[in-house]
């Protein structure tokens, strides 16, 4: 954990290791001293909140530094790739509270890219491979054993310019040949054996339709693209670390035809990622829960996506604060599901208003309460933030409580409702409970409580001590509603450890509980998808975008404490 990354000391700021290579290569003038980031994601997926901290990271570091951070879409695999998932993207990214410079695609600069290639064959660093590629995989050695030469390698240039050309006009099947650049079948890092650099996919391109049928690979287009835009730091997580001196090489060989750029040059740096507990951050699987219909769709509340987490009642500013706690470092490990919700607790609870709901409710009528009255009773809306003010809640005779908040034989800890004891209703009066109605089959379907008229919230009978205080709403003036309460996705903590099991198989089947009869105070008439609520006793919550007008929909954005680990710690 990396807090201190945020912590001002004597006014000057800890920097987490980006910033300080950033930090010194201004100070040393690196590229004239212009800082360019680029948050590079595939139009395959909607962005998870892994994604939210590289572009934590990208966006940040352009921001901090006076430089530009560019939305870059490495479109360069046609058969994933969507503009659905383009203008998602879009969305998730200002939603977090940042803006591009510019937009690219990687498939602008397919022309350039085909020219360097071609570029590379005349300079005899490349070829076209006739292999399948499972012979290609197989000559590829071991990291401790050289690989074996293509019989293809050394193929006369202008054969491997007319067989490329030939790649990309439609005559050549997928899978039929390859370009690969010829570097070193021996090196000890297997990226340099003669990495794949082209390959034909014949279906249309999502912008580029049917004009390429040769396609560069993530270690040509990456690099090159960073080239291309100017990008100065380029970032990018752990994984890509061994691909580092391939990117290198890549632009070394770019800049030789280039000689008009200068000392200029990009540079990849490497992030641990982020994985979660209790969730999977794959888009490949992301993607086969929604197709299967394991979950509502991206923006189920459920899911680690950023849309999910909105819709669910996550703030951009509780994912800051979530990112900034974990820090980036290099070393890769799993988070604590519980420390991205107690980000949100912590920046909910300074913004919520307190509202009071009941989720399963059961009748409490105050007998000795005359019929027909009604009193407002004031509410704060934050004891956090005095300048929330106050709201008024109606309280009548007739009144919903929570079910469990009352027992009928209780243990002495029980500390709500139970006959013969008095407890407070929040903001209004203490009440003691004298009885019950029981339907035929023995189940509570009224509770009866007598009021004390001078305990009302401010009169100094008030002070009296009580075994607890339950929120409830005036059954007269309340609203019903539905309330969704999500849990875990996943029942276990690493489900992309459990090697032997089907992932789909450790889907968590009680992750979502729906509740309708709820009833909720008349103050929430008016309240709109995605504001956010404190239910007193109870949580945060939202309004959910399925809500229609005179029926609200709320989720369950996180509880107020954590019961999970707690649950954990008794087994
Ligand atoms: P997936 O493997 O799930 O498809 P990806 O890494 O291929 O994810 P991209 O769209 O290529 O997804 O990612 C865009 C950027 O986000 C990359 O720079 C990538 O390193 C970063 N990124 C992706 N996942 C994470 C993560 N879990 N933590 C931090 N950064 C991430
Ligand atoms: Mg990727």
């Amino acid at each position: 954990m990396s807090e201190e990354n945020i912590v001002l000391e004597d006014g000057k700021k800890t920097l987490n290791f980006i910033e300080a290579i950033v930090e010194k290569d201004l100070s040393e003038g690196v590229n004239n001293k212009r800082i360019q980031t680029r948050f590079p994601p595939e139009p395959n997926g909607y962005l998870h909140i892994g994604h939210a901290k590289a572009i934590c990271l990208d966006f940040g570091i352009a921001r901090e530094y006076g430089g530009v951070c560019n939305l870059r879409f490495d479109d360069t695999n046609p058969i994933k790739e969507d503009t659905e998932y383009v203008d998602a993207i879009m969305q998730d990214i200002q939603w977090l509270g940042y803006r591009w410079g510019n937009v690219y695609y990687a498939s602008d600069y397919f022309q350039q890219l085909w020219d360097y290639a071609v570029d590379l064959i005349k300079a005899g660093k490349a070829y076209i491979d006739e292999q399948s590629s499972e012979q290609i995989a197989q000559q590829k050695g071991t990291p401790t054993q050289p690989g074996v030469n293509s019989p293809f390698r050394d193929r006369p240039v202008d054969e491997n310019l007319r067989l490329f050309n030939k790649m990309n006009s439609g005559e050549i099947a997928e899978g039929q040949m390859v370009l690969r650049a010829k570097i070193d079948m021996a090196n000890p890092n297997m990226h340099f054996r003669d990495p794949i650099i082209y390959r034909v996919i014949h279906t249309p391109h999502h912008r580029t339709g049917n004009a390429w049928k040769a396609y560069p690979m993530y270690d040509f287009a990456h690099g090159q693209s960073d080239y291309f835009e100017g990008v100065t730091h380029s970032l990018c997580t752990l994984e890509f670390e061994v691909h580092r001196p391939l990117y290198d090489w890549f632009v070394d060989e770019l800049k030789k035809f280039h000689p008009e750029d200068g000392s200029y040059r990009p540079r990849q740096y490497e992030f641990n990622r982020l994985n979660l507990t209790y969730t999977v951050m794959s888009k490949r699987k992301l993607l086969q829960l929604v197709k299967e219909n394991l979950v509502a769709g991206w923006d189920d509340p459920r899911m680690p996506t950023v849309c999910g987490f909105r819709r669910r009642g996550y703030t951009p500013e509780a994912i800051h604060k979530f990112i900034r706690k974990i820090g980036y470092t290099k070393y890769d490990g799993v988070i604590d599901y519980a420390l991205l919700e107690h980000s949100v607790r912590e920046d909910l609870n300074a913004k919520a208003r307190r509202v009071s709901a009941v989720l399963e409710p059961v009748k409490l009528v105050l007998t000795n309460y005359p019929e027909g009255k009604t009193e407002m009773m004031e509410a704060v809306n934050n004891p956090e933030d005095p300048s929330a003010g106050v709201h008024e809640i109606a309280f009548s005779r007739e009144l919903y409580i929570e079910k469990e908040d009352f027992m009928e034989n209780a243990p002495a800890k029980f500390f709500r409702m139970t006959p013969g004891c008095e407890v407070r209703l929040k903001n209004a009066y203490i009440v003691k409970c004298t009885g019950v109605k029981k339907d035929a089959a023995g189940n509570i379907v009224e509770i009866y409580a007598e009021y004390d008229p001078l305990t009302k919230s401010g009169m100094p009978e008030s002070n009296r001590k009580v075994k607890g205080t339950l929120h409830w709403v005036s059954a007269a003036h309340c609203m019903t509603a539905e309330v969704r309460l999500y849990d875990r996705l996943f029942s276990v903590e690493n489900p992309n450890d459990e090697k032997d099991a089907d992932f789909r198989d450790l889907l968590n089947p009680d992750s979502l509980k729906i509740l309708t009869g709820c009833k909720i105070e008349k103050d929430l008439e008016n309240a709109r998808p995605l504001e956010h609520f404190q239910f007193q006793r109870l949580g945060y919550f939202n309004v959910d975008q399925d809500s229609e007008p005179g029926k609200l929909i709320f989720n369950r954005t996180v509880s107020l404490k954590d019961s999970w680990n707690k649950l954990k710690n008794k087994d």
